[in-house]
């Protein structure tokens, strides 16, 4: 038998509110041309349980107006000696 860890939640994708709470950013990448930029999820006009897999061509890029972009979450960088 396997014992799996959970991540994050039970249930699944990490929303806008999820970050909010954990005082992340989101950062959207542009498949396109490379170019990637932050922003908080309070600064975006989306409801807060949008989902961020969710945001996959909901920006544009500002750079080559491409729309075939995707969202993740900028999670802070790990510490070593995480013990696991
Ligand atoms: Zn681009």
């Amino acid at each position: 038998m396997q014992q799996y860890r959970q991540k994050t939640k039970s249930d699944g994708a990490v929303t806008l509110a999820d970050l909010e709470r954990a005082g992340l950013s989101l950062t959207v990448h542009c498949r396109q041309c490379g170019h990637w930029s932050e922003v908080l999820p309070a600064a975006l006009a989306l409801p807060m349980e949008q989902e961020i897999p969710g945001l996959d061509g909901v920006f544009r890029c500002s750079i080559c107006s491409s729309r075939d972009s995707c969202a993740m979450p900028l999670y802070p960088r790990k510490k070593p000696g995480n013990g696991e």
